[in-house]
């Protein structure tokens, strides 16, 4: 019987422009944890100026930045909004980290520039602190109840519930949720959004923000494998078993992650 080969397409956004704290990272692991499980991976980088390919990818990433680069990042965004959220409204998976972000919602109000519009696809806004947050975050993902319903089931299937996630804090940013985006995790350590309602990045349908440096997926391999499930249950319109990997150097990072003061 002829053996399916599962391939996923994954695009780069702006590298040139957002790519901080090695966010790449992120990219390098989804590579990595499909390759290991015989899945081909594409991953296209599109930088400014460049012409967005016409295909949906399964994954979009964005990483994090300056202010200065994410004014330049704003405007290549806008340019492809509408294209952009037709992904997001099929189901498409996106990672964005901090100022990737930040651009994934409706705006970001720098100190002391412009505000920077964003394309909107998670129902968040964020403005300027006085104070900057800088440290190591550790969250919980929602129990499933405070997962939309049609989510659960994702969830329940890759026992998400109570999972923690480790990362690395480094934003001057306060974001705040709004309408039907939930929040990406509780905050058991750090500040998060804002310091103050205890959320940490956000999520709405398959679109996921997080200020979680680090970068976030090396260390978290549950939540790496549970975006990879994501993009292959919509593209291969199935559950496609992810086969377990040997996670030891992966999770021993989380746990001592876990333990850092902030
Ligand atoms: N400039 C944004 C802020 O400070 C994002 C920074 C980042 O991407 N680390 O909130």
């Amino acid at each position: 019987m002829t053996q399916i080969k599962f391939s996923v397409s994954i695009v780069h956004l702006y590298p040139d422009l957002l790519n901080i704290y090695g966010d790449l990272g992120n990219i390098i692991t989804l590579v990595n944890r499909a390759k290991w499980r015989g899945i081909e991976v594409e991953v296209k980088n599109i930088k400014a100026l460049d012409r967005m390919p016409s295909d949906f990818a399964d994954i979009y990433f964005i990483g994090g930045g300056q202010d200065g680069q994410q004014i330049a990042a704003s405007k290549e965004l806008l340019k492809n909004k509408n294209f952009l959220m037709d992904a997001a409204n099929d189901n498409a998976v996106f990672l964005g980290i901090c100022g990737g972000y930040q651009l994934l919602g409706a705006y970001y109000q720098p100190f002391d520039a412009d505000r920077l519009s964003g394309i909107g696809l998670l129902d968040i806004y964020t403005v300027a602190g006085k104070k900057r947050f800088i440290g190591n975050v550790t969250g919980i993902f929602p129990k499933t109840e405070t997962v939309p319903p049609a989510l659960n089931n994702e969830f329940r299937s890759f026992n998400m519930e109570n999972k923690t996630v480790v990362g690395f804090e480094n934003h001057s940013g306060l974001t705040y949720l709004k309408g039907e985006t939930k929040p990406f995790l509780k905050v058991l350590k750090g500040n998060g959004n804002n310091g103050v309602d205890k959320t940490e990045g956000a999520r709405l349908k398959n679109v996921f923000g997080t200020y979680l440096h680090g970068s976030i997926l090396p260390k978290n391999p549950v939540f790496a494998d549970y975006l990879l499930s994501l993009a292959l249950k919509r593209k291969y319109k199935c559950e496609i078993p992810l086969e377990s990997l040997d996670d030891s150097i992966e999770n021993n990072a989380h746990e001592y992650s876990k333990k850092l003061k902030y």
